[in-house]
């Protein structure tokens, strides 16, 4: 398959180095708040990376961590630790703040079919990592002591800024945006690989160090959980483009310095979500998480739809409107697809079959060329095979666009039920509610609002069609 390969600045063929495996690895969430539908379109695009590359039968190990020390409200080591902040919000300690929106994370990631990675490792789990770690950087020259904290020399480095072709003066990293200057830096790129003096004093979360009680930097953890879980050798580090600079740069200069050679050979980038006013952030504009989608009443799913009917390399612009149009487009296809539920018998026409099948590789072994692969399930539905085909196909894909097509038009097929176009919208009301009452086993409120409809005149049943509603 060809992949973009934000190191090279190209697509290029994706070949694994052990043949038939994969080693991947996924920047996690901070846990302090949380995760917003931008940082989440990230997390669906390479959910659907992963998927594919096992659906053309490689064997992945996806690894992500979970921020929970370290990282600071400027990814240039300044400003308050983002953990510290959550917890004084919420009048918590940082660990429960951390099980919290962990827990949070993974629940939204359910509702988004999103696949929990084969390893999440917490960073605080892996301290006594990061001090080793830091102690061979520091033995190797790599590192230095400066005011109690541990940095990292990046002028020790033949190339630093990997990712873009930019000079250090042109980014003059670490003083962009007006953060402030750590004047115990050598170099402006230099980071923080152990924090002791700075932010120490109301720090909750400490370990003791060769250099002093402190709790280490945020860069490190990636590269250290990385190395432990995966190998000296990574195959696909993904992440947000955010992440591009500085985070996965210093993770490639901290973990190359470490390693002694080449570590990861595949970068995948999702681009931002925007709104109309600009990037998507926590702090401006609207909070946008998976909660508020389902509390306005949209099926997460569709938000994973909307992401993928367009290129990952590409920004997305999120408005209602923009949503709303996917929630149409998408009950159209589960409305197209539901009729052939009803029957699926018949043989699979495999040269159909294999067309299709070739058509739908081609779009996703483009560079994961979603909306492509969308156009290809359209083809199913338009194709002259018979219904066995499509519902085959269409299965196939969903292993990998992961939107519950077969279970949804089962549902819809089955929702159908008797025609209830004509009975009164109170009925119909009564209908909806005792519908998400049983959905969330409230039998006894389901049964009251079942005599509700039957004081006005209609009887409400269950059949192997679905909900029948008649008149007594
Ligand atoms: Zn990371």
């Amino acid at each position: 398959m060809q992949l973009y390969n934000s190191l090279s600045h190209k697509k290029e063929e994706f070949i694994p180095r052990e043949t038939g495996k994969v080693s991947m690895y996924t920047c996690g969430p901070t846990v302090y708040h949380y995760a917003h539908i931008g940082n989440l379109r990230s997390y669906i695009m390479e959910d659907i990376l992963e998927k594919y590359l096992r659906f053309t039968g490689l064997d992945v190990k996806r690894v992500m961590n979970i921020t929970d020390v370290g990282h600071l409200t400027s990814d240039g080591d300044t400003g308050d630790d983002k953990m510290l902040k959550g917890a004084k919000r919420e009048h918590k300690t940082v660990m429960e703040i951390a099980k919290f929106y962990t827990d949070a994370f993974f629940a939204d990631c359910a509702k988004l079919n999103i696949k929990t990675p084969d390893a999440v490792v917490p960073a605080t789990t892996c301290i006594d990592e990061f001090i080793r770690v830091i102690s061979v950087l520091m033995e190797k020259g790599y590192a230095y002591e400066a005011g109690g904290n541990i940095y990292f020399d990046t002028s020790k480095l033949e190339k630093y800024y990997v990712f873009n072709d930019f000079n250090e003066e042109d980014l003059a990293v670490g003083v962009r945006d007006g953060v402030e200057e750590d004047g115990n830096k050598r170099n402006k790129a230099d980071f923080v690989l152990w924090f002791t003096k700075s932010k120490f004093d109301d720090q909750e979360l400490k370990w003791e160090s060769p250099w002093g009680i402190g709790y280490p930097g945020w860069h490190i953890e990636c590269s250290c959980i990385s190395m432990q879980q995966l190998g000296e050798y990574l195959d696909i580090h993904c992440g947000g483009i955010d992440n591009a600079f500085p985070h996965h740069t210093n993770e490639i200069a901290q973990s190359e310095a470490y390693l002694g050679h080449e570590w990861c050979n595949y970068w995948f980038h999702v681009l931002h979500l925007n709104t109309n006013s600009g990037k998507m952030s926590k702090s401006s504009g609207e909070f946008l998480t998976v909660s508020l989608l389902e509390e306005k009443g949209y099926d997460p799913l569709v938000y994973r739809f909307f992401c993928l009917q367009s290129h990952y390399r590409k920004s997305l612009v999120f408005t209602w409107d923009n949503l709303d149009n996917a929630k149409v487009t998408f009950e159209k296809l589960i409305a197209k697809i539901a009729p052939l539920t009803a029957d699926r018998s018949g043989d699979i026409d495999k040269a159909e079959y294999d067309r299709l099948m070739q058509s739908f590789n081609d779009a996703l072994g483009n560079d994961i060329n979603t909306a492509m692969g969308i156009t290809v399930l359209y083809d199913v539905l338009k194709s002259g095979s018979g219904n066995a085909t499509k519902l085959a196909l269409i299965a196939e894909f969903d292993k990998v666009l992961g939107l519950d097509l077969i279970k949804k038009a089962e549902e819809k097929a089955a929702s159908a039920g008797n025609d209830t176009s004509d009975l009164p919208a109170e009925v119909l009301e009564l209908a909806e509610q005792r519908k998400a009452a049983r959905k969330d086993k409230n039998f006894a409120l389901a049964d009251e609002l079942r005599d509700k409809i039957a004081a006005l005149g209609y009887e409400i049943k269950e059949t192997r069609q679905g909900t029948e509603i008649n008149k007594l």
